[in-house]
């Protein structure tokens, strides 16, 4: 029998020091390894750019509780998606990706990437018929999805895009920072590849950065990558060209994110049921003639059109809500009158966050049809008592 999920964030990879018997993996600082013979390293590591210890322990908790068969680190989320994309693709391929992504994903996939002759076609990746139709006549060899997406909050539906991805010989990548493996696993509705910035949910205090790459079991290149054959295992490859680069992370940061794991679905519970309670409050705060906040954007409340979606992948809702405020001057507004949410970008850690996407996170979007309007802001929901984040919104909107 399989250990449940907190079971197994607090043991996998963390079995005590066979030397100390300390119940913590240690903090390995070393660079280099003594090795017994020429070439033969004594436990696998020889160099730390190659592999460490805590980088071991960090990937095999990971893999399991995304129900993955690998795990690699990274220093960020996008050198995560950076290496991973370079794996995946070459020039002149197409990556069609929901449009409503991070802005620095956004600009990885239609600049940074772009200089290199790779595409990134931007979707509604909430409308599965017309994604459906686009991967058809473009035939990506990625299919590139956030869910909950940032910062609008949409939900996509992860079997359906599998399926059309899958069609034409493509990948389905997940971004699954903003629910986390505690939240949403979308190996199991059939994506190939998750990818995380664990400086997020996963590390949760705001005090480190991180990426990871987990594949499922079985990934392989596209065919049409690799010609007919094919079979050239994901992992094995972004695991490849992240040594020849060199994107690995320090032992503190992938440390740091091994103990977050630990209290993952913990926090990633409350701090969802922190902010249905909030969105549940300013739904009902507009629903009484309210003309401040115009949109209560939350998958958990039953007006969002993803609502049965997310019922149906997701264990709640997740830590951020979205409000669409009655102008832009009122969007920045409160954005700098609140006490206890901190004007900053980011998200999923204990402290709640407030920022304004279209001049903050998503800046890379301005002037692009995918540009998010001056008039939302973005709450990332922390471990404060939810009456006092309530309150300290309440102030700044009046
Ligand atoms: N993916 C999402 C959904 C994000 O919100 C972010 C950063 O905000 C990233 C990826 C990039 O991660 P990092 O900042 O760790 O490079």
């Amino acid at each position: 029998m399989t250990d449940g999920f907190a079971t197994r964030a607090v043991h996998v990879g963390q079995d005590p020091d066979p030397v100390t018997g300390a119940v913590v993996p240690p903090l390995t600082l070393a660079t280099t390894f003594v090795m017994d013979a020429a070439g033969t390293p004594r436990a696998g590591y020889d160099y730390a750019r190659s592999g460490t210890p805590g980088r071991t322990s960090f990937e095999s908790a990971l893999a399991s509780l995304e129900g993955g068969a690998a795990a690699l680190a990274f220093p960020s989320g996008l050198s995560a998606e950076d290496t991973l994309l370079r794996v995946l693709t070459r020039a002149g391929d197409a990556v069609v990706f929901g449009g409503d992504v991070y802005g620095g994903t956004f600009r990885l996939l239609t600049a940074a990437l772009a200089h290199d002759g790779r595409r990134g076609v931007p979707v509604d990746a909430a409308d599965l018929a017309a994604t459906a139709a686009v991967i058809e006549a473009e035939r990506p060899v990625v299919v590139w999805v956030e869910t909950p997406s940032n910062p609008l909050l949409q939900i996509a539906d992860l079997a359906g895009l599998a399926s059309a991805a899958h069609a034409v010989g493509a990948l389905l990548v997940v971004d699954n920072t903003f629910a986390s493996p505690a939240l949403q696993r979308p190996l199991e509705f059939g994506a190939d590849v998750v990818v995380h910035s664990t400086t997020k949910l996963i590390g949760g205090h705001s005090d480190m950065t991180g990426g990871a790459v987990v594949t499922a079991s079985g990934a392989v290149l596209s065919a049409r990558r690799t010609g007919a054959g094919g079979g050239t295992s994901v992992i094995d490859e972004v695991g490849w060209l992240r040594n020849a680069v060199g994107a690995v992370p320090g032992p503190f940061d992938v440390w740091l994110a091994a103990r977050g794991l630990k209290t993952l679905r913990l926090r990633a519970m409350h701090a969802s049921a922190s902010a249905l309670r909030l969105a549940e409050h300013f739904a009902a705060r507009a629903a009484s003639g309210a003309r401040d906040v115009v949109e209560v954007i939350y998958p958990g409340l039953a007006a969002h059109p993803g609502h049965a979606l997310a019922t149906r992948q997701m264990d709640a809702y997740g830590t951020v809500v979205s409000l669409r405020c009655a102008s832009p001057e009122l969007a920045r507004a409160v954005c700098e009158r609140t006490r206890l949410f901190a004007l900053a970008v980011s998200l999923g850690a204990v402290e709640s966050l407030i920022e304004h996407p279209a001049s903050m996170t998503h800046a890379t979007k301005k002037d692009s049809p995918q540009a998010v309007a001056d008039e939302i802001i973005r709450l990332s929901i922390g471990l404060e008592d939810v009456e006092d984040l309530i309150a300290d919104l309440e102030q700044a909107f009046a």
